[in-house]
């Protein structure tokens, strides 16, 4: 078995197994994981650029397979998406998350991603619900990261569950901004409180010419005449750093600060402004 690095999964026998089979097999193994906790969360800093203070984490699920080692979660999440499995998952994921973040200062947030399935899941407010009370987190500290994916489904139901997320005080983002069929429309009536600028944007906006730093700073100025923050992601290299702060970007979240950490080392990194 082998992996070939960061999201790059590698079919060791494709001759003799289809895609299918081995999606199969993928699943099955991500079901045992998960039944025997040998899924971790890993913390990514969102970092307010002009202080570099840490402001906040995204979690981000983790897979060390016994045999085929590392496997990212832009191979397993999608899998895990064709069946029920997504949203146990999901829920493991945000009962850990509350339960690491009250180790930290009240001042620091979590974010969560939230698959579009796992939204769409008749119990999922429920299953907030009850985490927010069994961990005892304040719920202001939560942020649920959706994609534009969840605007797919039934309108009617998906702005019921908006509408009762926010009365129970969850932050929300709206995740990978700009890169789907991406319509404003839905920027009118949800309730997002951040909008998060996609990497790919980042990774073109130091190319002379290029429209990717017009796009940031209108999608920047669109976030702020709404009164949304805005985070922009993906960032890797100074100049790329230099460019998003220039056009008003003031939260960060990128290698040029940290990679997504153990959850035994966030504490270290929180109040620690020796980034850069
Ligand atoms: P995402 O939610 O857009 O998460 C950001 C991804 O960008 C993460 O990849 C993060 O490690 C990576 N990243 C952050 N800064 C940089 C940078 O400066 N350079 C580069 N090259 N990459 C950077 P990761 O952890 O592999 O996660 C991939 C995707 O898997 C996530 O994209 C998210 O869609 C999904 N995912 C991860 N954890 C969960 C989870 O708990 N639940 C759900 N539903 N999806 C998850
Ligand atoms: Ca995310
Ligand atoms: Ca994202
Ligand atoms: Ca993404």
């Amino acid at each position: 078995a082998k992996n070939g690095g960061r999201g790059a999964f590698r079919f060791y026998s494709s001759d003799l197994k289809d895609e299918a089979e081995e999606r199969r097999l993928i699943e099955e193994d991500l079901r045992q994981a998960l039944a025997a906790d040998q899924l971790e969360l890993h913390y990514q800093p969102v970092v307010r650029s002009k202080d570099h203070v840490v402001v906040g984490f995204e979690a981000l699920m983790r897979w060390e397979h016994p045999e085929r080692g590392r496997v990212g979660p832009d191979v397993f999440i999608p899998i895990a998406e064709e069946s029920s499995l997504i949203s146990q998952l999901g829920e493991w994921a945000l009962r850990r998350a509350c339960e690491d973040a009250l180790n930290w200062p009240e001042t620091v947030r979590v974010a969560v991603n939230v698959s579009a399935v796992q939204f769409a899941t008749p119990g999922f407010v429920n299953i907030v619900t009850n985490t927010l009370a069994s961990s005892g987190i304040d719920p202001g500290r939560l942020e649920l990261e959706l994609t534009e994916s969840v605007f797919m489904g039934d309108s009617e139901s998906t702005d019921e569950t908006f509408r009762m997320l926010k009365a129970l005080g969850v932050r929300l983002a709206l995740d990978d901004f700009g890169t789907g069929y991406s319509s404003l429309s839905y920027l009118r009536s949800a309730p997002f409180d951040k909008i998060k600028v996609d990497k790919s944007f980042v990774d073109t906006c130091t190319q002379k010419d290029h429209n990717s730093v017009k796009i940031i700073a209108a999608i920047i100025g669109l976030s702020d005449a709404l009164g949304m923050d805005t985070t922009v992601e993906g960032v890797e290299a100074f100049d790329q750093l230099e460019i998003v702060c220039a056009k008003g970007a003031r939260y960060i979240q990128g290698w040029i600060y940290s990679k997504a950490l153990p959850a035994a080392e966030v504490l270290e990194k929180i109040g620690s402004k020796d980034f850069v």
